[in-house]
């Protein structure tokens, strides 16, 4: 490990320390490459490898980027950060980033729903990419190395590690230590204490893209069953909702809509005492006419048959069970049967599902809500505006996106935006 003394500085070497070989501490040293020499350039990670959280995200095929090009769409993506990533996205949008990992030696694909993966789906790949280009540089990448403290002395940051008692001695200092989430892949959330030490304050923190546990049971019946399209709807302030695919799992709902829901309600309380309650729409295209129409027509064709049975035909027959059961209608009635009033309230039901969250899916939230406050960052540089030399890259900071490649392509953008800023 090469150390410096403060004696060192004569030279006129610039030195730059990364704290954290995740997504934007990789991207950052690799942007870095253009104009600084590797020998010039410490990336720390206190893993035996580099990118441990890249590798595993996407469930192993990492979701890199996303298809979005246009960049007010693609900020819209991002509940907290949006404004703030503005330069760093331009300077580094979704195509360039396409292009920076292809051109690198990873070809990728965009998936239908808008998804960038490496075409082996392995996010190994993605990893293997900096591997390379740092040991071919010759980059100190120092693994197993983890740091317990930050100091700046004069114009030099002084780095401490746990297992060696002499601190690096670095001009620059970048901190990309991520959230604290998934805490087993090395995040967790050590670069508040250092960054509140060189005199930053941290936003309230909490967890985000999560999954919600239910009061009801009868999700649990369902578990599995998935929804292209459906609207879920939270009633607290505002309104928070969002569009898109779910599931039912054995303990309430998961899925990218509810992912995106948990994102806008990152920071309300709910519990047992005080649930969030929320709807689900499962005809979001629907109007609550038309529906009625639909399942009117269908009674009027088939006025013999079991009602639940029609029903089966508007949704899944799972579904339709439970639906009838918790109107307490009885399933076998004959559709002519039914009456106006039950027919009504199916279809209330149906697009309004009621449905209590009493708990966040706890330890499988994907990223941390809260961070580095932006307002002490400059967003054209990603440098401290409290600790001149100091800069900030990744999920670190207090930006956070929807599921979908967003969360990844903030770190890459920040990170590169901070490699290219720092002038030799
Ligand atoms: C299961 C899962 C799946 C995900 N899937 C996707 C996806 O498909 N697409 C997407 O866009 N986003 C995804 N995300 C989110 C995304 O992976 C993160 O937002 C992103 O990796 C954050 O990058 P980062 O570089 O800021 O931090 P991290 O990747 O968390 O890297 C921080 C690094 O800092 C190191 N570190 C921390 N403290 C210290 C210390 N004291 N000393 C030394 N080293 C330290 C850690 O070991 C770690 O390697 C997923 C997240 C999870 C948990």
């Amino acid at each position: 490990m090469v150390k410096r003394t403060k004696t060192d500085k004569v030279d006129s070497i610039m030195r730059i320390g990364i704290i954290g070989g995740g997504a934007a501490g990789m991207m950052c040293a690799a942007t870095l490459l253009k104009e600084h020499s590797g020998e010039d350039i410490f990336l720390i990670d206190r893993n035996d490898g580099l990118g441990k959280k890249v590798i595993i995200s996407g469930g192993g095929r990492c979701n890199v980027t996303t298809g979005i090009h246009e960049i007010k769409t693609l900020l819209k993506k991002y509940p907290r950060g949006e404004k703030f990533l503005t330069s760093a996205m331009y300077a580094f949008p979704p195509n360039a980033v396409y292009d920076w990992f292809e051109s690198h030696g990873v070809p990728l694909k965009i998936q239908e729903d808008g998804r960038v993966f490496p075409r082996s789906d392995d996010g190994k790949d993605v990893v293997r990419v900096f591997e390379k280009l740092f040991k071919t540089y010759g980059l100190h990448v120092l693994l197993n190395t983890s740091v317990v403290g930050v100091e700046k002395k004069d114009d030099a940051f002084l780095i401490h590690f746990k297992h060696t008692p002499t601190p690096l001695v670095v001009d620059i200092l970048v901190m990309t230590t991520g959230g604290q989430t998934y805490r087993q892949t090395g995040s967790t959330g050590d670069g508040y204490a250092f960054a509140t030490s060189l005199g930053h304050t941290i936003t309230e923190l909490a967890p985000s893209l999560n999954a919600f546990f239910t009061k009801e049971h009868w999700p649990a019946h369902l578990s599995g069953l998935s929804w292209t399209q459906a609207t879920l709807t939270a009633k607290r302030a505002k309104h928070p909702k969002f569009t898109g695919p779910f599931l039912f799992t054995h303990k309430g709902i998961s899925g990218p809509a509810v992912f995106a829901l948990s994102s806008l309600v990152a920071f309300e309380t709910y519990n047992i005492q005080h649930p969030l309650e929320i709807m689900i729409d499962l005809f979001p295209a629907l109007s609550i006419q038309t529906l009625h129409i639909k399942l009117e027509f269908l009674i009027e064709k088939n006025p013999q048959k079991q009602f639940g049975n029609i029903l089966g035909l508007v949704v899944p027959k799972s579904l339709a069970e439970v639906t009838l059961q918790e109107l307490q209608i009885d399933e076998t009635k004959r559709a002519d049967e039914l009456g106006k009033k039950n027919l009504n309230r199916l279809c209330n039901w149906i697009k309004a599902i009621p449905l209590s969250v009493i708990q966040r899916g706890t330890g499988d939230e994907f990223v941390t809500a809260g961070g580095i406050n932006l307002r002490e960052v400059n967003p054209r540089t990603m440098e401290s505006k409290i600790c001149p030399g100091l800069y900030f890259a990744g999920e670190i900071l207090d930006i956070d996106g929807f599921t979908g490649g967003f969360n990844l392509q903030a770190s890459w953008a920040t990170g590169h935006l901070v490699g290219s800023r720092i002038k030799k």
